[in-house]
């Protein structure tokens, strides 16, 4: 029978946040694949834990992966850590989950650690519909095109950013969402220095032109509002369309009757009726 590969998340900058489940996962683990040994050897001290490690990483991904599956198929199991967080979220883990679910070795994830959700469930910014967007490239044209595709996004947007990048990242948000957008830099999350800097885009441009960016990020910005009620002259016109409408003339008579009587433009009265 098939080991079983475990996805233990760690703590994102809080020791305290690593779970009872992470520390007994790690220590009943045959072996434990991270991203970075020396990383996870440090958090396996904190815990007093000494245990067999192996390095799973997106250069060595291809062939530790298929010699990781080897041994699961063979009955071990294996815990699967990252340098912090949740493994498979913008870290390695990702393909090594879709070569168990293709050979049907079990996966177990445990809930912990994430710096996407510990962000938007404290940036003060609707968590109803969220989607997550990871890194954006450091590519010129693949960045545009990514965040051209989010122009008319309404749910609110994640995204990880490292410091350095984040003025242009900020400059680039302007462009596309328009400094009016509300965004929330959720930084240092769980660590000393943790901050939530509520504000629009504009404003948090003109904070990082003047301070540099230091620590980690993820920056949660608001989706594009719905579009404005039509306003109240419109939506009379709206009623009167209909109106004429019922009257027998056709929709274009009566838009155009009804943006004469009431004195607005015609392709007001056009959008309204259509909303009505
Ligand atoms: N798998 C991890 C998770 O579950 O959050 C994410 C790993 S990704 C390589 C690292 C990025 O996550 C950082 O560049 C930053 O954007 C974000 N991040 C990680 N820890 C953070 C923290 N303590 N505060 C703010 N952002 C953090």
């Amino acid at each position: 029978m098939s080991g079983t590969l475990y996805l233990v998340p760690t703590p994102i900058g809080n020791l305290g946040d690593v779970s009872q489940r992470a520390r007994e996962i790690l220590a009943a683990a045959d072996f434990i694949a991270a991203e970075d040994t020396r990383v996870t050897l440090k958090l396996l001290n904190h815990l007093g834990l000494k245990k067999p490690l192996i390095s799973y990483f997106e250069h060595n991904k291809a062939q530790r992966g298929a010699q990781i599956l080897e041994r699961l198929e063979a009955g071990e199991n294996c815990a699967l850590v990252t340098d912090a967080g949740t493994p498979a979220i913008s870290d390695p883990g990702e393909d090594l989950v879709k070569l168990c679910a293709q050979t049907g070795v079990p996966v177990c994830p445990l809930p912990g650690p994430c710096a996407a959700v510990t962000a938007i469930s404290a940036s003060g910014l609707p968590t109803g519909r969220f989607c997550f967007e990871g890194f954006l490239s450091t590519a010129k044209k693949s960045r545009r095109e990514h965040l051209e595709a989010l122009r008319e996004e309404q749910r609110t947007m994640i995204f990880y950013e490292a410091p350095h990048k984040l003025l242009a990242t900020l400059e680039d948000f302007s462009r596309v969402f328009g400094p009016e957008r509300e965004i929330s830099l959720c930084r240092e999350l769980t660590k000393i220095h943790e901050e939530f800097y509520r504000a629009t885009i504009g404003e948090a441009l003109a904070r990082y032109r003047e301070t540099d960016p230091k620590g980690e990020f993820v920056l949660v910005v608001a989706g594009k509002p719905e579009a404005e009620p039509a306003s109240a002259s419109e939506a009379q016109a709206a009623q009167r369309v209909q109106e004429l409408m019922a009257q027998g003339l056709s929709r274009k008579d009566a838009v155009k009757q009804a943006a004469q009587e009431l004195g607005v433009s015609r392709n007001a009265v056009y959008a309204a009726a259509l909303e009505v």
